[in-house]
């Protein structure tokens, strides 16, 4: 074994064939000498994860399609890559001692209980899923602390806030500023909206993302997924967390501290940044990234969120003031309301309602186990898709 292979990191990517994790892949491709890929996962893409499992030559996939896995077994039964599938494969993958790097890239409450085993045995996580946090923020930071786990943001606004933070340990944070590009319906009102379907939804102006959070971006509920996720990360009180509208997506969010002095992180949007950013940490990696020049851009903006059409805004304010499993229960609904949008089965307004009835009804529990999160989380599906006849 040589030097190179020995301080290589060594990753694996959970939600490789998505958005993130295709990404995360380029990153890595440029970055051979400094990563090899360990873990590969993927939910239904067999074709992808195939093709990704035969380039990176990792040393597990999880397909967790288990019609799939034939196909995918076969596929590489000329390669020393083992192949797992079913119900526990990612909580079990998740569990081995043969990474050292998990990039949490599945999308909504599936990456949950993954990430939760990693941090358990003590691995890195690099978090895109923000909806762990949501569901269960307090039971996975506490537990991360206690395992001195680092969770390096790769949502753009917490990569963002994280940057910002360095080398200032010491010093309090008086309020986090989240900016938000507004997404596709920036301006509209809701005479417009009740006529919106999924192919406009998912044309989103500045980030080209996985269908689930494109629809959470046109919503913006995704920006209130985001204040839930900086409380956790960050450990801020509701009223530190701040929204502001910013068009360009120029400035990836900020900091004010007790002086008053604010800083900034700013690029041109581009999810491979952070991504490298956090597989990278602490070390900052050269790149041809595309970069952006002050001289071209004639205007940054900002302005609040229009809550009063943007309701979800509303909605998850509430859920970070009220705490306990209000978030676990809003995201589930959620979940429901955007794949049912996703199938042409409910409008575009329609899911703000059915997220508020759903957080009225299902019952509040303050400080829920784990158990309890789990539970909240079926009695809110099973309610919200009741609710939109699903
Ligand atoms: P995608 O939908 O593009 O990809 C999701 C990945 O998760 C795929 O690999 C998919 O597999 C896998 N997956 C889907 N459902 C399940 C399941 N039930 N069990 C296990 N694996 C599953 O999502 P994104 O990459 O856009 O987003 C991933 C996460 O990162 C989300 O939490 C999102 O909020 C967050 N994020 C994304 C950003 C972006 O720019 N895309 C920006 C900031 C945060 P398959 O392909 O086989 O379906
Ligand atoms: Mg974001």
């Amino acid at each position: 074994m040589n030097n190179d292979t020995i301080i290589k990191k060594r990753i694996a990517i959970f939600g490789s064939t998505g958005s993130i994790g295709t990404q995360a892949l380029e990153v890595i491709e440029t970055n051979e000498d400094k990563f090899s890929v360990e873990v590969l996962t993927a939910q239904q893409n067999d074709d992808l994860l195939i093709q990704q499992a035969l380039k990176f030559n990792p040393n597990i996939v999880v397909i967790g399609d288990e019609k799939k896995y034939r196909k995918v077994k076969d596929a590489l039964a000329s390669t020393d890559i083992k192949v797992f599938t079913g119900e526990n494969a990612l909580e079990e993958v998740a569990s081995m001692d043969c990474y050292d790097f998990m990039l949490a890239a599945i999308v909504g409450f599936a990456g949950l209980k993954p990430t939760m085993k990693a941090i358990e045995i003590g691995k890195a996580i690099g978090l895109a899923n923000k909806e762990t946090l949501v569901v269960a923020g307090d039971i996975i930071m506490n537990k991360a602390v206690e395992n001195k786990v680092p969770v390096i943001p790769v949502d753009s606004e917490h990569s963002a806030i994280f940057q910002c933070l360095i080398g200032e340990t010491r010093n309090r944070i008086e309020k986090v500023i989240l900016t938000a590009s507004g997404g596709p319906f920036i301006g509209r009102k809701p005479n417009y909206l009740v006529n919106v379907k999924r192919e406009h939804a998912l044309q989103h102006p500045n980030w080209n993302m996985g269908a689930k959070i494109s629809i959470d971006s046109a919503t913006l509920m995704n920006k209130g997924l985001e204040m839930i996720e900086a409380k956790w990360l960050f450990n801020l009180r509701p009223e530190q967390i701040q929204v502001v509208i910013h068009q360009q997506s120029i400035i990836h969010s900020m900091v004010q501290f007790e002086d008053g002095s604010i800083k900034a992180q700013m690029g041109l949007p581009d999810m491979k940044l952070p991504i490298q950013y956090a597989l990278a940490f602490p070390k900052r990696l050269k790149n041809n990234f595309p970069r952006l020049d002050f001289r071209k851009v004639s205007t940054l903006s900002f302005e609040e969120p229009d809550v009063k059409t943007f309701r979800n805004l509303v909605l998850a304010q509430e859920a970070l003031n009220k705490g306990g499993n209000l978030p676990c229960i809003m995201n589930a609904a959620n979940e429901i309301v955007v794949y049912a949008f996703l199938r042409n089965r409910i409008s575009f307004l329609d899911m703000t309602d059915a997220i508020e009835k759903t957080m009225q009804s299902v019952t509040y529990i303050g400080k829920p186990t784990l158990e309890e999160y789990f539970e909240s989380d079926g009695e809110a599906r099973n309610f919200a898709a009741d609710l939109i006849n699903l």
